[in-house]
């Protein structure tokens, strides 16, 4: 409605402008009782249906058997949308859905977008654009299904991806694709379904590649169901395939995805499956729990294993941390942690996390901690906050984009770091992770010399220092595990060994009772 500008009243006719102000009264009142939604294409002699209409005859849902149910907006009452303003470097157009009484699904759509164009402008040298649109895959039993399609372009052309949401409208709680699934453990059972009969929509027959898959939720971040309660699970171009494969999923048929479902599962299952001729949601929601969900989600892994305390005097942690990797034989390397239960912290380092994504992924889905070693690997208390700020900034989206993980560790190269690394840190919610032993494997390429200096200096909360790029590194693995879990010790993650951090704190050691000091001095390459 058009505001009336004070000017365009005249002051000396009272009569006329409280005549003007009756009228524009009784416009609102004429406004507020018209049906919301009879501007959506209605026509005006049709009956407003009532929820009770759409349980007794619900028409059959639309959509394509390899894709997720399609809902008409115009069936949602009121249902328009919004455009996200976006201040960045790169030209971003993404529009999110305004509903009604959804208010909190807009305000998160609106963070979680804003987030995803950031996180692909910092992660991306070579960004160029970011656009994406929205969709709807149910509007039914109390529950909103939002798909989000986007393409970020960067210098090697488009790639197109795929996320959708689910949104409660009583309780206002939004939830990840992963909500679908009951547990970690259901999601790790339809990871191995997925490997078996993922495909490709443009690809040939076995152009997913199953080894990069992994139940984490970076991955399964679209899932919703076909309009027979097939779950679909899509995956971004390029994810898990060559892109130019294009769109990568699996159709799990409904008895089988059943059995993975969490009570959301299945309530969204249900409210896929029926088409919408019209939803509304009639009130706002009863709780507003501004967008929080209790309790992670599937996929969301955490640093930390709840089964091992390192402040029990009976278990002896040590922190393994690796360096300036990922490296082509990490592979080889985790092979190994994982045949003795064995976790480890992963510096890594930004141009080494672009060359093997595949390997951070694999490194987070298995329980050890990712940790931010820079983009670079420059002396960083020789540069600007500004600067500093912007190298650790591209891991952390690096990392998030690929694994979902938000890393609040990080190591700053050759253990280099200043008040302003500590200021810019302690901003970025990152604490500081030095070391106490050094097997200075970067100097001597000699797998026993490596091995011993990491068994012998182990003691009860050490973190030991090595580098994953070296091959005699990876030679001595084994070696070092195996002695290490032989002489009793706990092979834990940093977060695990330090408990709680305080960003921007720098920690050489895990053991209780020892003053911090300063490392040992060594040279150049750590
Ligand atoms: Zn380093």
């Amino acid at each position: 409605m058009k505001k009336q500008s004070p000017s365009s009243m005249a002051p000396d006719r009272p009569l006329l402008t409280v005549v003007l102000a009756l009228l524009v009264l009784a416009g609102m009142v004429l406004l507020a009782v018209r049906p919301s939604g009879e501007d959506e294409g209605r026509s005006p002699e049709e009956p407003p249906r009532s929820a009770a209409d759409e349980e007794e005859a619900p028409p059959p849902a639309v959509g394509d058997p390899d894709g997720l149910t399609v809902v008409d907006p115009a069936h949602v009452a009121g249902a328009g949308e919004a455009e996200l303003s976006y201040d960045g470097a790169i030209p971003a157009s993404v529009t999110y859905p305004v509903i009604p009484n959804a208010e909190p699904l807009s305000d998160f759509l609106e963070r979680e977008l804003g987030a995803e164009v950031r996180a692909f402008e910092a992660a991306s040298p070579g960004a160029v654009s970011f656009e994406a649109e929205w969709s709807l895959t149910a509007a039914h039993g109390g529950l909103v299904g939002v798909r989000m399609t986007r393409v970020e372009t960067d210098s090697e052309g488009p790639r197109e991806g795929y996320t959708t949401y689910w949104y409660d409208t009583a309780t206002a709680e939004h939830h990840p694709s992963t909500a679908l699934i009951a547990g970690q453990r259901e999601l790790e059972r339809l990871n191995d379904l997925v490997r078996e009969t993922a495909v490709t929509a443009d690809g040939p027959p076995g152009a997913v590649d199953t080894a990069v898959l992994h139940p984490i939720s970076s991955l399964y971040d679209s899932m919703g169901f076909n309009p027979a309660g097939d779950l679909v699970v899509e995956f971004d171009a390029g994810q898990v395939a060559p892109a130019s494969a294009g769109r990568a999923y699996a159709v799990v048929d409904a008895p089988t995805a059943g059995e993975l479902l969490s009570d959301l599962g299945a309530r969204v299952r249900d409210a896929a499956t029926v088409g919408v001729e019209r939803f509304e949601i009639a009130a706002p929601p009863l709780a507003d729990k501004d967008g929080q969900r209790e309790g992670r989600p599937p996929g969301h892994l955490a640093a930390v294993d709840e089964g091992v305390d390192c402040s029990d005097p009976d278990t002896r942690c040590v922190a393994l941390t690796y360096d300036d990797g990922p490296g082509g034989r990490t592979p080889e390397l985790l092979d190994v942690l994982a045949e003795y239960d064995a976790r480890a912290t992963f510096f890594v380092t930004g141009y080494p996390v672009m060359e093997h994504p595949h390997t951070v992924r694999r490194a987070y889905a298995e329980g050890h901690e990712i940790a931010n070693h820079t983009l670079d690997h420059p002396d960083l208390a020789r540069m600007s906050p500004d600067a500093v700020r912007a190298n650790l900034e591209t891991v952390q989206a690096l990392v998030y984009r690929e694994t979902g993980y938000t890393m609040d560790l990080m190591r700053p190269p050759y253990g280099s770091t200043n008040e302003t690394v500590a200021e810019v840190t302690a901003d970025m919610g990152l604490a500081q992770i030095l070391w106490s032993v050094d097997t200075n494997d970067w100097r001597d390429r000699k797998t026993p010399v490596v091995s011993s200096r990491a068994v012998e200096g182990a003691s009860d909360g050490a973190i030991i220092l090595m580098h994953d790029i070296h091959g005699t590194t990876i030679d001595a693995t084994r070696s070092i595990v195996s002695e290490l879990d032989a002489r009793g010790y706990t092979m834990v993650t940093v977060s695990q060994l330090l408990g709680s951090t305080t960003p921007g704190e720098v920690y050489t050691t895990g053991t209780p009772d020892t003053p911090e000091g300063e490392p040992e001095e060594t040279g150049e390459n750590v």
